[in-house]
């Protein structure tokens, strides 16, 4: 069975959630060694600014920025994402084919109506992923079950109380490049000039420095759970 294994399996509703709102911790676990891939739900092609062709550009020139190893895009359509049993068998065909210890979601709660909904068919689609008796095929191939250790969804444009940050301060100028190779999104084609989304990225810089200032760190992005998360010991949390 073909499996590109890696250690972050990161979803996103549009392909540009995952740079906005968690890249600074992708590049922070690159960088120790963990190999990630970054599956976007939608092609974003109804978004205010650009088109299908020109977002998957984009999304390429991130990921090269970001050092992932894979991405892809699932195709469902951008503004109806619907948590369906159709939908849920495409994000269990790629929970399966990478084989990911930790999943990233959207988060719970948030502006774009697709990113709650993307949340809960990731996290759904984890669980169902670990049975045996729920079957996918790939190349004609069936996959063999695979539940990853937990689900993490990072918070994103709405301001959640989060579960834990994690300092990405040594990360994020990489994390605006990776941002910025999203042209359509940040200048305006028509004259060439910042379209009125460019105040985002003072935004995401102000939402991470204010996750920062708890743990002392310049910037932090936060991360909300829906289940318990088990420790050791007391000495393993910091
Ligand atoms: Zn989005």
């Amino acid at each position: 069975m073909m499996v590109n294994k890696v250690d972050i399996l990161a979803f996103g509703a549009h392909p540009d959630d995952v740079e906005c709102a968690v890249s600074g911790t992708l590049l922070k676990h690159i960088a120790m060694g963990k190999t990630v891939a970054i599956i976007d739900l939608t092609a974003g092609e109804n978004g205010s600014f650009g088109n299908r062709e020109t977002r998957l550009k984009e999304s390429k020139k991130a990921s090269e920025t970001l050092g992932v190893s894979y991405r892809e895009c699932l195709g469902i359509r951008d503004g109806a994402i619907e948590n369906n049993e159709l939908n849920r068998l495409l994000v269990i065909n790629s929970i399966r084919r990478y084989q990911p210890e930790i999943v990233l979601a959207n988060a719970l709660d948030d502006n774009h109506p697709d990113h709650a909904v993307a949340a809960n068919l990731v996290s759904n689609s984890v669980f169902l992923s670990g049975l045996e008796k729920i079957q996918t095929f790939h190349n004609n191939e069936l996959q063999n079950k695979w539940r990853p250790r937990v689900v993490y969804h990072y918070i994103q444009d709405m301001l959640i109380k989060p579960d834990f940050v994690i300092d990405i301060s040594e990360y994020m100028s990489k994390k605006m490049d990776a941002i910025l190779a999203y042209k359509s999104q940040f200048i305006s084609p028509k004259n060439n000039a910042p379209n009125s989304i460019i105040g985002l990225l003072e935004q995401i810089k102000s939402t991470n420095a204010i996750f920062g200032r708890p743990i002392n760190s310049n910037y932090a992005e936060g991360f909300n759970v829906n289940r318990y998360i088990g420790v050791k010991n007391l000495f393993s949390l910091e």
